[in-house]
């Protein structure tokens, strides 16, 4: 009987999530799938960018462990890696608990913002995401 894997997908995530890291072949058992059917749900959930895995060794048999990938939910934002945030303004800024949108100061129109921006954006601390 084929099963439909789609209503795996979130047990599987919030498997791994709730662990922070299962072997392949345990997540098949908790979801008491079998290896063919394990299979093909990591497949899709790796394609679709969910879920990264490593090769390890467990008690002399090669296996992969699964853990969930962090990604935006909007395609195509920019990630910020969090070194090239570390230099972030706001952190010492006098202006911060004054500073939101529609007040006279904002980040939209922040001049040192905008300074920073520029700076990361040219320092290549920036990645694409999928
Ligand atoms: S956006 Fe500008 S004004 Fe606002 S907290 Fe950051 S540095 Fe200060």
């Amino acid at each position: 009987m084929v099963r439909q894997l789609e209503s795996y997908e979130e047990k599987a995530i919030q498997l791994i999530k709730s662990k922070g890291s299962v072997l392949q072949s345990e997540l098949w058992k908790m979801l008491s799938l079998d290896s063919r059917e394990g299979s093909r749900l990591v497949q899709r959930l790796i394609k679709r960018g969910l879920v990264g895995r490593e090769e390890v060794t467990m008690n002399g048999r090669r296996t992969f462990r699964l853990v969930v990938l962090q990604r935006n939910k909007k395609e195509g934002s920019i990630l910020i890696n969090i070194e090239s945030i570390i230099d972030l303004p706001c952190t010492v800024c006098p202006q911060i608990d004054q500073c939101e949108p529609g007040n006279s100061v904002e980040p939209g129109t922040c001049a040192i913002m905008d300074n920073w921006l520029d700076k990361v954006i040219r320092e290549g601390k920036t990645t694409r995401s999928r």
